[in-house]
């Protein structure tokens, strides 16, 4: 545990009392700071004050005058509007900060590595660990991802701290500084809360701010905003820039073309290695996830045997694209966290012969924008209240049934595919919207899916 002395006999504020903010408190109260904390949930309230936290109100007039807010990355700072709670302390001269930024100054050894992008952050930062755990080095994984990061053990000089950064969490840390530093992409998201495309663009480029010599900057540069920001940091900035792309050789970077990563980060030695075959790393945007933590592997010094073994030997995320069960020809894959069809169209496009199970909350949009995967999908089987919606898209398309509930859809599908004599299909669960009419998240829906797949694989289907 990152046990923080740095406010040691200080007040200090903290709102949102999560797992990172129940973290933080508690941490800063053992360091011996005056910790004042609220939440607008009472259950959340009253945990903080059995852990001998000082409950307070912290936006109705109840400012402690403390010398920082620490705040949940889930409250808003600028937009729409900030929360009155950042007023108060701003009113009072504190700094606002987040989790990370304590952290940070408590950190007395180790290596930071931070990965930051819209999509893919968490499927590399647990990449970039497995690959380093694989080759024996102290590792630590933590921030928007796994642990929070207070509650991560405190590493030697040897070990190497992975952290998933949402754009929030940038907004809350101002001294953000990292070894190796990651931008995977930029796309439209989050928007509500960062103004517009340049201001998040902005707030993502602030994982590379306070970079020294010895630094690297890992870039996509296939995104326009990136390889902007790219170009803007080889001249302007002070590290090494390591570019990464799924559509060209990227000269001195990482690139995955049609599944072969070529890597020639290293002047001494390039390597390349087929990819295509790993289970965990199917896709095109699973292979810029790939490079990307590739290139930071290699910039950690492991040598091209100890990736190659490590890539090999990655399990993947749960709900990503997750193999959880395969029968005979049936292959049967948990997409459980593609909430929106821009997600769902990343597993559409990495798989043939499809059983897809769809529907959930509807988002807006629908499933339109798949229009052109459809070839690909034998049929759809739909739940939840998406159903009716997504079946009027589908129509005269794709043969579909309206299978109402989870279980029901699996098991059609199953006997769909089963019955359908021709070679390999997958049976696949990318519901291309939100879990909540059914479930209490994207999570309960994938563990839901497993649960039944592993029955019917156990009855034999
Ligand atoms: P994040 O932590 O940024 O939400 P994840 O690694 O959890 O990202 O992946 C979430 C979903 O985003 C995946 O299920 C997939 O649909 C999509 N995705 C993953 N990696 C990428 C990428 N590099 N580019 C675009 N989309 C991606």
């Amino acid at each position: 545990m990152i046990q923080s002395h740095a406010y040691q006999d200080k007040n200090i504020a903290v709102f949102g009392l999560g797992k990172s903010g129940m973290a933080t408190a508690r941490q800063l109260h053992l360091g011996a700071a005056h910790v004042y904390v609220w939440d607008d949930n009472e259950a959340r309230r009253k945990a903080a004050a059995d852990a001998g936290l000082t409950v307070r109100d912290l936006t109705d007039n109840g400012w402690p005058e403390a010398e920082a807010l620490v705040l949940s990355p889930g409250v808003p700072l600028t937009h729409p509007a900030p929360h009155p709670v950042v007023g108060a302390a701003r009113r009072a001269g504190a700094a606002v900060i987040g989790d990370v930024e304590i952290f940070l100054n408590e950190m007395k050894a180790g290596r930071l590595v931070g990965v930051t992008g819209t999509n893919g952050k968490s499927t590399t930062s647990a990449l970039i660990h497995h690959l380093l755990q694989s080759a024996g080095r102290e590792t630590a994984l933590g921030g928007n991802i796994g642990r929070p990061v207070m509650d991560l053990p405190a590493l030697s000089d040897a070990g190497c701290y992975v952290l998933e950064l949402s754009s929030y969490q940038l907004d809350l840390t101002p001294s953000w500084r990292a070894d190796v530093a990651i931008l995977l992409n930029i796309t439209p998201d989050h928007l509500d809360r960062h103004g517009d495309m340049d201001g998040y663009a902005a707030v993502k480029k602030r994982i590379f701010q306070h970079q020294q010599e010895t630094g690297v900057a890992i870039i996509n540069i296939d995104d326009a905003r990136c390889e902007h920001i790219a170009t803007s940091l080889a001249i302007h900035g002070n590290g090494r820039v390591i570019p990464i792309s799924t559509m060209y050789p990227a000269n001195g970077g990482v690139s995955v073309i049609d599944g072969r990563l070529e890597d020639r980060s290293s002047d001494d030695q390039s390597w390349t290695m087929d990819i295509s075959k790993i289970g965990s790393l199917r896709g095109r945007h699973n292979w810029q996830n790939a490079a990307a933590a590739v290139a930071a592997a290699r910039s950690l010094g492991l040598s091209a045997e100890e990736i190659s073994a490590g890539l090999n030997s990655f399990g993947g995320l749960a709900h990503r694209m997750e193999e959880v069960g395969r029968a005979g020809k049936l292959l049967f894959i948990n997409d459980s966290k593609a909430t929106n069809a821009e997600a769902a169209e990343k597993a559409l496009v990495s798989f043939e012969n499809i059983y897809w199970i769809a529907g959930g909350r509807e988002k807006t949009g629908g499933i339109t924008t798949l229009q052109p995967h459809f070839g690909r999908i034998r049929k759809a089987f739909l739940i939840g209240e998406a159903a009716e919606p997504f079946a009027a898209t589908l129509k005269g398309n794709v043969p579909f049934e309206i299978s109402g509930d989870l279980e029901t859809a699996v098991r059609q599908a199953t006997r769909a595919a089963t019955d359908d004599g021709a070679g390999p299909a997958v049976v696949l669960l990318s519901p291309a919207a939100a879990s909540f009419d059914q479930f209490t998240s994207f999570e309960a829906r994938g563990d839901a899916f497993r649960e039944v797949v592993r029955k019917l694989i156990a009855e034999e289907l």
